[in-house]
């Protein structure tokens, strides 16, 4: 085999794609993954300003004590012991608030500590909160994968997969308050009261109520460490080298293009990009009109405006937590954003850096953007291997937000902007441009409560040598994506033998 020959070549190093490249390298097959940036991991890349990291899409990760999913999942690809962790808050790695009202309401750490931190502000609701810990485990217990389980998942024929979170979250708690705070995270997954299904949200909580931790120095060392063991397992990387189209031999693929003119030559293509993108390189006449609809057709979540400060040494502390304020009254409204009075929802973090003690190196802070806002420049491009520039007006554009955004946030941490040594920030075109992401959509593939089976994509597509892994099949997240690049690669190599490896190994 030469170095153009592989056994799959893995379009994109983004979190799904290494992992996916571990697990197939591990079982002795050739593999190849292409990825267009300089930075390996995608959503894990971090960028430095003024000698501070800031990441661009982890801001915290769940499941990660002995025995947890996320835990017994990276064990098996080799990098537990390796990351630099720092565990949140226990009795509240979440402060959510409301408005101009001072109270912070606890997500807390363990579910027996998560009712009773907040049955303190609600204990008239105790019954409804514990209710509402017992559906969300209920619910993950549904997905074997999420728990490591070698059975089939079960026929959806009920309708646990329908449940509108917004809906079910009300049936079981009455305080107005209470379901805010219920749903104070669902800036997570984009959390929209329309569709955003209940599976979505449990799968998601969960995670963070069984353990939350930041990486300290950022999440990029996710990314390292895996791509390290991945080229260990015989695989190859390659960044720097951007897919632009594919050659077919039947209704297969037989090779992969890329735009400084390589072909690999490959027996399976697995995508770690969005489907939108992925589509828009195969011609017609190798997929049928209906599946390239049903695919393009389906919502994306939104984008987000990024405001990332640098601050002065000893002005702001370290949060070991992160605060969702809304000024809103439905946090399942905050989607659909005000943009006269903008923020009016926003998600505030101070990265654990080695350096960060009680002080806070930088704070990040996360709101809310379409890609409409942005759509006058869509036609400019940025990246560190592709440099453009956007112009003035969209510099006065992100200077105005970033005004906008500092407002609203010194109305709860007055005196903010003093400790700022320089403010950064990206858009949904930073995310468009670096990642690939549709319109700069954050989790990809908004799932869809009124017709869950739609926005569920497997990982076979109508090529039979192409296959999709990532956030936009199964879940987003560091676990979603996780437990997605194993759905992906036991299509391959067959679920029961890569889970006896998975679990062997943790
Ligand atoms: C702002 C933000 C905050 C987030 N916060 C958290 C959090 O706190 N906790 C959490 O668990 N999750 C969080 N997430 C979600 C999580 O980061 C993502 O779900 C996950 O990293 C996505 O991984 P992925 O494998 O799907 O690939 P992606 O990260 O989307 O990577 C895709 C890769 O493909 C490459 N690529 C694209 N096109 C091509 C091409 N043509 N040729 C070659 N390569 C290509 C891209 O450069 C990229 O490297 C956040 C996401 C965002 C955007």
């Amino acid at each position: 085999m030469s170095d153009r020959d592989f056994d799959v070549v893995v379009i994109g190093a983004g979190l799904g794609g290494l992992e996916v490249a571990y697990a197939l390298a591990s079982e002795g097959m050739s593999v190849c993954v292409l990825e267009k940036n300089q930075q390996l991991g995608g959503s894990l890349q971090v960028f430095s300003r003024d000698k501070t990291i800031f990441d661009t899409g982890v801001h915290y990760i769940g499941g990660l004590c002995p025995g947890q999913n996320l835990h017994r999942y990276l064990s098996y690809f080799g990098i537990m012991d390796k990351l630099k962790l720092h565990r949140m808050d226990m009795d509240g790695y979440d402060l959510c608030s409301m408005g101009d009202g001072h109270t912070e309401y606890p997500h807390a750490q363990g579910y027996d500590n998560f009712v009773r931190q907040l049955s303190e502000y609600f204990p008239q609701e105790k019954a409804g909160i514990i209710q509402y810990t017992e559906e969300i485990q209920r619910m993950c217990r549904r997905f074997p994968l999420y728990n490591l389980e070698d059975r089939d998942t079960q026929e959806w024929k009920d309708d646990d997969l329908g449940l509108n979170a917004k809906d079910h979250i009300a049936s079981m708690v009455r305080h107005p308050v209470l379901r805010n705070v219920l749903g104070g995270s669902s800036g997570l997954y984009a959390g929209d009261g329309r569709c955003s299904p209940f599976y979505v949200h449990a799968l998601v909580t969960n995670t963070y109520i069984e353990s939350s931790w930041r990486c300290v120095d950022g999440g990029s060392q996710i990314a390292k460490h895996l791509a390290h063991n991945t080229r260990a397992k015989g695989a190859i990387i390659h960044s720097r080298k951007e897919v632009t189209g594919f050659d077919f031999e039947g209704t297969s693929i037989s090779a992969v293009r890329t735009s400084d003119g390589d072909v690999f030559n490959c027996k399976h293509v697995i995508a770690n990009i969005h489907p939108n993108a992925l589509l828009a390189m195969i011609g017609p006449g190798h997929i049928r009109p209906a599946y390239r609809h049903r695919l393009t057709a389906l919502r994306n979540t939104t984008g987000t405006f990024t405001v990332h400060l640098a601050m002065k040494p000893g002005a702001f502390p370290y949060l070991n937590h992160n605060h969702y304020h809304m000024l809103g009254h439905d946090v399942w409204d905050a989607v659909r954003y005000d943009r006269v009075n903008y923020p009016d929802s926003y998600m505030l973090s101070t990265p654990k850096s080695s350096k960060s003690g009680d002080y806070a190196d930088a704070i990040t802070i996360m709101c809310y953007m379409d890609f409409d806002e942005v759509a006058p420049w869509a036609n400019t491009h940025n990246t560190i291997v592709k440099p453009g520039d956007r112009g003035d007006g969209y510099e006065a554009f992100k200077r105005k937000k970033e005004e906008q955004i500092l407002n609203v946030v010194e109305r709860k941490f007055p005196g903010l902007r003093s400790g700022v040594r320089s403010i950064h920030s990206n858009t949904p075109l930073s995310f468009r441009d670096f990642i690939g992401s549709h319109e700069g959509s954050m989790y990809g593939i908004m799932k869809d409560a009124s017709d869950p089976l739609r926005t569920f994509i497997p990982p076979r597509t109508k090529i039979p040598n192409l296959l999709l892994t990532g956030q936009n099949i199964n879940l987003h997240g560091i676990l979603g994506v996780t437990v997605s690049s194993i759905v992906t690669a036991a299509e391959l190599v067959g679920k029961s033998h890569l889970l006896k490896k998975v679990r062997a190994a943790s």
